[in-house]
């Protein structure tokens, strides 16, 4: 289960900005609603979803002057933005392509590898993005997306180091990047010559040999061949943790969080309307930033996106002294990650083809665990079951950002995939900017929710 974390969900009065203080003294959300006639009157902006998504566009648009309203039904940054690894990937200039090799689509078709698993059941309603998705990895249209989601990826961590410093969050980031570790030769070679090709789009790296490695990663007990390392990359040690901090941000500039059932939103009047503890808050804009839930809400306002979810897992263990990490670590012949956090190495996995709502298949997190404990020593489990959660992804691996086509005062931010956290910030600068009518701080139009329409 995840851990509370101190939010005053209490009804009644009124508390935009407020804040409280936990135990540990650290300032703590207060998310009392408004009475219901007071808060139309303030809001003029309402966003749907408190992820990293959600949270980054609220503060950008409360900057720009606007009276914000943050709906989310649970407290901020629980759902797919607690669970991640945590990376800022200034190096994922490249989104996740779908395979295209004949050998990686059979071993995926035999369930080999601990990176992708897929539920056969679940296939008949992936058919149709899924065609979607290998159609633009093909060379030629991967290459043009690539060309079209690198400048976005520049500015990820420059604007998250912006919302840190804000927001006084700089005890949860490390900043030595991170390392993708080879057991073979071949597999580390072809890594580093694919790496050379991101210099173009200022991805700055460390080709390491595994001697060096044994050093600087002293604890990795098997002989490795090597490590790529991407040295730009920020991580952070409590994804969760960092929204929270940036939703006290959001407070601290006048910014009001709601809990509320983004599925009420309904037009009215001139604006929108929707349902939160306190009553029915109504804006003339809003933004929608469900994450993995923005497919049910956009179908229900008649929009047909080829979204669809890749789940994925991860489990945290007691540290050991032997088992100290660096840096984090792909084991990237295995297909997992380990990441140290704040309370444990996190171990999380790759994707997952299965219904959002189908039970836990621990294969992948009980696999890698086997994997990871010749690797890297470390303890018990923190937790009896797994975290589990759904990266929420379209066919030709960007976001959509943009104003809905076909209503008034509607705007979308979602469809973030393997990168929500890296991108976060920088979508909340773009949805600010283009709401505003300011000039883009990048081409916003390869993100625009048109192409799919
Ligand atoms: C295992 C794993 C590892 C990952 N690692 C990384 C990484 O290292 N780096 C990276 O950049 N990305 C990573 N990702 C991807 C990243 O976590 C997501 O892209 C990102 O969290 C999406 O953020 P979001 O704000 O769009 O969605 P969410 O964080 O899911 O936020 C959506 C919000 O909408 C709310 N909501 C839903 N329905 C309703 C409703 N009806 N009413 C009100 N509120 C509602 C939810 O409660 C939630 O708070 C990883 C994902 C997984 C699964």
């Amino acid at each position: 289960m995840i851990p509370g974390n101190g939010i005053d969900r209490a009804a009644g009065g009124m508390q935009s900005g407020a804040r409280g203080a936990d135990a540990g003294g650290r300032a703590s959300l207060c998310m009392k609603e408004l009475p219901a006639s007071m808060r139309s009157s303030l809001t003029d902006t309402i966003v749907l979803g408190a992820g990293i998504v959600g949270v980054c566009v609220a503060i950008h648009l409360q900057r720009r002057g606007r009276n914000v309203l943050l709906v989310d039904r649970r407290e901020p940054g629980r759902e797919t933005s607690y669970g991640n690894a945590g990376f800022i990937q200034r190096e994922g200039v490249r989104p996740r392509a779908f395979p295209r090799e004949l050998s990686e689509l059979l071993r995926i078709a035999a369930g080999r590898g601990l990176d992708s698993r897929y539920d056969l059941a679940a296939l008949p309603g992936y058919a149709s993005p899924l065609a979607q998705y290998w159609w633009h990895s093909a060379p030629e249209r991967y290459r043009r997306i690539v060309a079209e989601y690198a400048p976005m990826i520049a500015h990820s961590v420059t604007e998250h180091a912006d919302l840190i410093a804000a927001a006084g969050a700089e005890d949860l980031i490390a900043r030595q990047g991170w390392m993708l570790v080879y057991r073979t030769a071949a597999k580390r070679d072809a890594a580093f010559a694919d790496a050379e090709r991101d210099v173009q789009y200022g991805v700055a790296h460390a080709q390491i040999d595994g001697a060096e490695l044994a050093r600087v990663e002293p604890a990795l007990r098997l002989p490795l061949a090597g490590a790529l390392h991407w040295t730009d990359p920020w991580t952070v040690r409590d994804p969760g943790a960092l929204v929270e901090a940036y939703a006290r941000l959001f407070q601290s500039l006048g910014g009001t969080i709601a809990i509320g059932d983004a599925q009420t939103l309904r037009a009215s009047g001139a604006g929108w309307s929707v349902t939160t503890e306190g009553g029915a808050a109504g804006a003339a804009e809003v933004v929608l930033a469900l994450g993995p839930w923005a497919d049910e809400a956009t179908r229900r306002l008649g929009y047909g996106f080829p979204l669809f979810i890749k789940r994925g897992y991860h489990r945290e263990y007691r540290v050991l002294p032997d088992g100290q990490l660096n840096h984090p670590v792909l084991d990237a012949e295995a297909g997992y990650l380990l990441a140290p956090m704040r309370r444990g190495i996190r171990i999380t996995t790759g994707a997952e083809f299965a219904r959002f709502d189908a039970p836990d298949n621990t294969s992948q997190v009980d696999g890698a665990e086997g994997v990871a404990r010749e690797l890297l020593s470390f303890g018990e489990r923190l937790d009896p079951a797994p975290w589990r959660g759904a990266r929420p992804c379209t066919p030709d691996m960007k976001p959509i950002i943009g104003r809905a086509p076909r209503h008034q005062g509607l705007w979308f931010a979602f469809g973030h995939a393997h990168h929500g956290l890296t991108l976060g910030a920088a979508t909340g600068r773009l949805i600010g900017e283009l709401m505003s009518g300011e000039t883009p701080f990048v081409d916003s139009r390869p993100f625009a929710p048109e192409r799919f329409l």
